[in-house]
């Protein structure tokens, strides 16, 4: 199972996030609810399980048909979009690393938090 994608997924009922398990050597993703939501099972089954298979063969189908002939043209501009700068993370980065510099000339400890 790979972990980056553990995050990712999310309960189609809940909306919680899922949890990765093991069954009989496969991976599965899992969402657990605790009886103390109060939650009737017809709502929310109390163990939920979703192959990891299933759910690879579903996001392989998706990427390929963003590079198909119907979808290339869009995913390309898309793609060169998210490669331009940030310019809000640009100026993010630059008041950090000024704050930074003061810090270092006044001999201020780097505690992140009180930035
Ligand atoms: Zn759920």
């Amino acid at each position: 199972m790979n972990t980056r994608r553990l995050g990712l997924m999310r309960c189609g009922i809940c909306g919680r996030r899922m949890q990765g398990q093991q069954n009989h050597s496969r991976p599965y993703y899992r969402c657990r609810f605790p009886d103390e939501y109060g939650v009737r099972e017809a709502q929310h089954p109390r163990n939920l399980y979703v192959k990891e298979s299933v759910v690879l063969r579903g996001l392989d189908r998706w990427l390929a048909s963003l590079f198909d002939k119907h979808h290339l043209d869009e995913t390309s501009e898309i793609l060169s979009r998210a490669s331009q700068p940030d310019p809000n993370e640009e100026a993010r980065r630059a008041t950090f690393t000024k704050k930074m510099v003061l810090r270092v000339e006044l001999g201020w400890p780097f505690d992140s938090r009180s930035w």
